[in-house]
C-alpha cells in the first residue's frame, strides 16, 4: 500500500503526521514550480501553519512543465514525506498543506481557474532561475519563442508570466483584488526582478492586444500588485532511488517521492502583502521591510560557495558537496572566496557573517545530505551573476584584489568543457548549452574563449570592469586547463 489519508494512521509511532484536518482546510495559496524545494522549505511552513489553526491557506500545486510530481502526489492525496537529515540522524515529517496538483500543459484552463479563484491570494514560485526568461542584459527576452506563444494566445499561456497576466486581467476584470506574487528562486531582489519582468511582458501583450480594445494591465501590474522580495534557505538534494527505498522501509508503506533535506531552514520575506499572509513569524519566517541584505548574505556566501565547491570539486573528482568540502584544498578555497564576498555586503544591516559562514561550514559538512555536485553545476549562466559576478564587480570598483571569484568563473568554463570528456556527456545542463557546447568545442585560446562565454552569458554587459573580468578569468583558466585544480590553486596563491 502506499501513503495516502487512509493509510496515515498506520505510520510507526515516530513519524509526524498532520495534526489538524486537512478536510476543512481551504484554498488560499496557488505555487508554481512544485519541486522539492518547494516541499522542503513553504509547504513544510504552511503545514504548521495549519497545525495551529490557520486553515486558510491550503496549496494548489501547479507544474509548468512535467507531469511527474502530480502523478506522484495526486494518489497519495497530496501527501509526502519530509525526511530532515543530519550525519547520524533523520526526523521523518509527513506534510499535508498540498490540496490539489495541475498540470499546465494539460489543462491551461484549470490553472487559469484556480488563480481567478477569489480565495487565492498568493502565488508562490519555484520554477528555477532559467524559467524568468530573462535575456542576456537582464530585460525579458522577448525572442523566446514561450513569450512569442504567450503574447499571441493569451488564454492559453505556458510562461510563468502569461499566466500571471491573464489571470491578474480576469481578477481586474471581475473586481477581484489582485493576489500577492511571492517568488522564492535564488534571483537578486526577486520580488522587484519578477516585478519588473512581469510588467515589461504585460506592457507587449497590452500593445499586442490593444487593437480588440481591450484595457491595459501593464500599468495595474505596475502599480497595484505586491512583489514581496524573500530569502529562502534550505538545502534540499534531489530525491534519488535510494532514497524512496529507505523511506518506504521505513514507513512500512511506498511514497512514490519523498524529499530529503537539513535540519537548518531560514526565509526572510519582505512584509508587503495586499491580501493577507499567514502568521508566518511564529514559525520561525522573519518578515522585515527590506531583504535585500539577507539575501545578497546568501547568494554569495551560500551559493557563491556552492558554486565554487560544485565546479571545482567536478574538476577534483568529488561527487557530493561534503566530499569536495572535506578535501583541504577546497576547504581553503571556500575560506579565501568568504573573504572576498564577505566585504562587499553592508557594514550597517547587522548581518553576522561570521556565525552564518560558521554554520555554513557545518551544513557543507551534512553526511547524509549526499548533495550532488553536479545537481548544483546546472544552469551557472543563471546562477553566476548574482552568486560570483556582482561581487567581483563590487571588489573591482572597491579596488580591493581578489583570485577565487574570477577562479568560480574559470571553473564553470572548464566544467562545462569538460563535459563527454573527463566528466560524463550532458552530467549537468544550461539552458545555453547549444551554444556553449558549440563555442568550447573550437578549443581557442582562453582570453577568446571568456570574451566569447561572456558575451554569450551577457556577464558584466555594459559594465565598465568587463574588461578586467575578462582578463583575470582568462589568466585562471589557462591555469585549469593546464593543471587541473589544485596545482591551478598553488599556481594562483590560493
Ligand atoms: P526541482 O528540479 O526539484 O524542481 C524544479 C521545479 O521548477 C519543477 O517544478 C520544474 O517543473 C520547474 N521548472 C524547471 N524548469 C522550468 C522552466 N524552464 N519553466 C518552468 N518551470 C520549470 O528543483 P528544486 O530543488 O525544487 O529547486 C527549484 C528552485 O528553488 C531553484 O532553482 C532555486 O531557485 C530555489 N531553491 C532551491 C534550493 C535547493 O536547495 N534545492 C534552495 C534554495 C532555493
Amino acid at each position: 500500500s502506499h501513503l495516502s489519508d487512509a493509510t496515515l494512521h498506520k505510520l510507526p509511532a515516530g513519524t509526524k503526521i498532520p495534526a489538524y484536518d486537512r478536510g476543512r482546510v481551504a484554498r488560499g495559496i496557488v505555487h508554481l514550480g512544485v519541486g522539492a524545494f518547494h516541499r522542503a522549505h513553504q509547504a513544510a511552513y504552511v503545514d504548521e501553519c495549519m497545525a495551529a489553526g490557520e486553515t486558510g491557506w491550503g496549496i494548489v500545486g501547479v507544474s509548468l512543465r512535467s507531469p511527474d510530481t502530480r502523478d506522484a502526489l495526486s494518489p497519495q492525496d497530496g501527501l509526502y514525506t519530509l525526511a530532515i537529515r543530519s550525519s547520524g540522524e533523520e526526523e521523518l515529517r509527513v506534510i499535508g498543506s498540498i490540496q490539489s496538483m495541475l498540470v499546465a500543459p494539460e489543462d491551461p484552463g484549470a490553472v487559469l481557474a484556480a488563480l481567478t479563484d477569489p480565495r487565492t491570494r498568493i502565488v508562490t514560485l519555484t520554477i528555477t532561475e532559467k524559467a524568468y526568461l530573462r535575456a542576456a542584459g537582464g530585460g525579458l527576452d522577448t525572442a523566446h519563442p514561450d513569450i512569442i506563444h504567450d503574447l499571441a494566445n493569451p488564454q492559453m499561456p505556458r510562461t510563468a508570466h502569461g499566466f500571471l497576466a491573464e489571470a491578474l486581467t480576469r481578477r481586474l476584470a471581475a473586481g477581484t483584488p489582485p493576489f500577492t506574487v511571492l517568488c522564492c528562486d535564488n534571483l537578486p531582489a526577486n520580488g522587484a526582478t519578477l516585478h519588473r519582468l512581469l510588467t515589461e511582458f504585460a506592457a507587449l501583450r497590452d500593445g499586442s492586444l490593444s487593437a480588440a480594445g481591450d484595457t491595459g494591465i501593464a500599468d495595474h501590474i505596475a502599480n497595484q500588485v505586491a512583489f514581496p522580495s524573500s530569502m529562502v534557505d534550505r538545502i534540499v538534494p534531489a530525491t534519488t532511488d535510494a532514497d524512496r527505498t529507505r523511506i518506504a522501509g521505513e514507513l512500512g508503506v511506498d511514497d512514490a517521492w519523498p524529499v530529503m533535506t537539513e535540519p537548518f531552514r531560514q526565509w526572510v520575506v519582505e512584509d508587503n502583502f495586499s491580501a493577507g499572509r499567514p502568521d508566518w513569524e511564529k514559525f520561525g519566517v522573519t518578515m522585515v521591510g527590506d531583504v535585500g541584505p539577507f539575501e545578497d548574505m546568501k547568494l554569495r556566501l551560500l551559493n557563491g560557495a556552492h558554486s565554487g565547491i560544485a565546479y571545482l570539486g567536478l574538476l577534483s573528482g568529488h561527487a557530493t558537496v561534503d566530499r569536495a568540502f572535506a578535501d583541504p584544498a577546497i576547504r581553503r578555497f571556500v575560506d579565501g572566496l568568504w573573504a572576498e564576498a564577505i566585504p562587499t555586503l553592508p557594514e550597517d544591516a547587522g548581518l553576522d557573517t561570521a556565525t552564518y559562514t560558521a554554520e555554513l561550514a557545518e551544513r557543507f559538512s551534512n553526511t547524509a545530505l549526499a548533495h550532488r555536485t553536479a545537481q548544483i553545476a546546472n544552469d551557472g549562466s543563471q546562477k553566476l551573476p548574482q552568486r560570483i559576478i556582482a561581487s567581483a564587480i563590487e571588489c573591482l570598483e572597491a579596488g580591493t584584489e581578489f583570485v577565487h571569484l574570477t577562479l568560480v568563473v574559470a571553473a564553470w568554463i572548464a566544467a562545462c568543457a569538460a563535459r563527454g570528456k573527463t566528466l560524463p556527456e550532458n552530467h549537468f545542463t544550461d539552458p545555453l548549452d547549444a551554444a556553449l557546447t558549440a563555442l568550447l568545442d573550437q578549443q581557442l585560446p582562453a582570453n577568446e574563449t571568456v570574451t566569447a562565454v561572456f558575451d554569450l552569458a551577457g556577464f558584466a554587459r555594459d559594465h565598465a570592469e568587463r574588461q578586467t573580468l575578462i582578463e583575470l578569468t582568462a589568466v585562471h583558466l589557462v591555469h585549469l586547463r593546464r593543471d587541473g585544480p589544485i596545482l591551478a590553486f598553488a599556481a594562483l596563491g590560493i
